[in-house]
């Protein structure tokens, strides 16, 4: 820490917080990182990363590029390198392994998944020693009455904490976005999308057994009515992950849990109507799974990410459902854009009022893309399953349209969002001074 330097608070220490804390500190920013948990930790399997999201690693450090790499997997098959996924109808009779693919849909780089906390584990390690702090809650924040004095935070177990900024990345149920919008908003709190997944890992060899080499080593999502179901490789490809989408009216039975304990016969039930690969899939997973409801902000998205010397970056802002596998990555080009912008050197020189437009310009530059991408994964998941107005189960049309919102997501450009956001600093602080 410099101490004449201001003082960053990072709330939340997920892929956001602490990639965000990286891309700031390698640009010699103060950060103080605060996170609510013992110890860093991520639950779940799976998560998959799009070129976009690559490219936005890169600019928040080339540390944070080379640590992804040492736990990345990619598709197994030499072929199969570009692929994405391979889009199956996974609701007809085929036998098992033997699906009709639809269409497939690729890209420069393919699929790229982690094990969460694989990744979170090698991100981690980059973070400087001395500026985390656990167990620090945030409850609320209090603005200062003037330029000259500090945010103040204050967390649950009565501490408090000053800062010259708070950012918050504190995900989904984020505190920052309630106390930025008000906690009886209905944007304070998340909605359900009346779709819940069931997620499992098997180990490979079951899995090939079972399916065949080509299916259990490559991504694959079983399309179907009113459910999804993918796999792809994971931990090297020793691990097929299963996520398992299904869609029903039904409202969630507990807003405050977003996971509840499940079985696999309640997977059969609900996928009994799929296809034998799917049911052979599900004959594999252990019999205990949990069960995820899948919520997200889009019914009442932010008008603005900022508030004076407050912003909320990632799922804080923007929580989307996985249906595009792309919610990390626009996180991870949430960072780079903002510490760009921080690291300005006009940002930097106008002191206080620079965090103010900073997270101005951040908020402005950000909104369009991250609240499309909310809205499209919606649509895609609803497209997965044959549900979409419109086009239902013409799959020429499903996979056209999956497509160009795919290509629009990987076809982002990190080094031309900062451009773009840089390139309103000089208007932004005229306006703030
Ligand atoms: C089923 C599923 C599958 C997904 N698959 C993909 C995928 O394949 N690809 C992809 O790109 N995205 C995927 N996503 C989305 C992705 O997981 C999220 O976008 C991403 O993890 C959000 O990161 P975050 O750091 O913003 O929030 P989080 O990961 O939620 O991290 C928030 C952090 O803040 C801490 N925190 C919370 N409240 C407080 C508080 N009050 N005070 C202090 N700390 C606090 C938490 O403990 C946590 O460490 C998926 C999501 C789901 C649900």
């Amino acid at each position: 820490m410099n101490p004449t330097q201001p003082v960053i608070a990072v709330v939340g220490g997920g892929i956001s917080g602490v990639i965000l804390t990286i891309a700031l500190t390698r640009r010699g920013l103060n950060v103080q990182l605060y996170e609510q948990a013992a110890k860093f930790g991520e639950i779940g399997a799976g998560v998959a990363f799009g070129p976009n999201a690559v490219r936005a690693m890169g600019v928040c450090s080339p540390d944070v590029t080379r640590a992804f790499e040492t736990v990345v997997t990619r598709n197994q098959s030499p072929e199969k390198q570009q692929v994405w996924f391979d889009f199956c109808d996974g609701f007809s009779d085929y036998p098992v392994g033997e699906e009709k693919v639809l269409f497939t849909l690729a890209n420069e780089m393919g699929v790229m998944s982690v094990h969460r906390a694989n990744f979170l584990d090698a991100m981690v390690k980059l973070v400087p020693d001395g500026i985390t702090q656990f167990n620090k809650r945030l409850e609320s924040i209090e603005e200062p009455d003037s330029l000259n004095d500090k945010v103040k935070i204050k967390f649950q177990d009565g501490t408090e904490a000053l800062a010259d900024a708070v950012i918050g990345c504190d995900g989904i149920k984020s505190r920052t976005r309630a106390w930025m919008l008000g906690q009886n908003h209905p944007g304070a709190k998340p909605v359900y999308t009346h779709k819940y997944a069931y997620r499992g890992l098997i180990p490979m060899e079951k899995a090939i057994e079972a399916l065949g080499e080509q299916n259990a080593k490559n991504a694959k999502m079983h399309l179907g009515r009113d459910g999804h179901f993918l796999t792809f490789p994971v931990q090297g490809g020793k691990t097929m992950n299963v996520v398992a989408f299904r869609t029903k009216s039904d409202p969630w039975p507990d807003q405050s849990r977003m996971t509840k304990p499940s079985t696999k016969e309640a997977a059969f039930a609900d996928f009994k109507d799929f296809g034998p690969t799917v049911q052979k899939i599900i004959e594999l997973l252990e019999p205990n799974l949990d069960i995820w409801g899948i919520f997200d902000t889009g019914d009442h998205p932010m008008a603005a990410y900022n508030k004076g010397r407050v912003c909320v970056v990632g799922d804080a802002a923007h929580a989307t459902s996985p249906h595009h596998g792309a919610g990390a990555g626009i996180c991870i080009e949430d960072s780079a854009v903002l510490a760009e912008l921080l690291a300005s050197p006009e940002i930097r020189a106008a002191g206080m009022r620079g965090f103010e437009a900073a997270f101005q310009i951040f908020s402005d530059c950000r909104k369009e893309r991250t609240q499309w991408l909310v809205q499209s994964s919606r649509r895609s998941g609803d497209l997965y399953e044959w549900r979409a107005k419109g086009v239902e189960d013409d799959f020429e049309k499903i996979g056209a349209e999956c497509k160009e919102r795919c290509e629009k997501i990987w076809d982002g450009q990190i080094e031309d969002m900062c451009h773009d956001a840089l390139s309103c600093v000089a208007t932004a602080l005229q306006r703030v001074n």
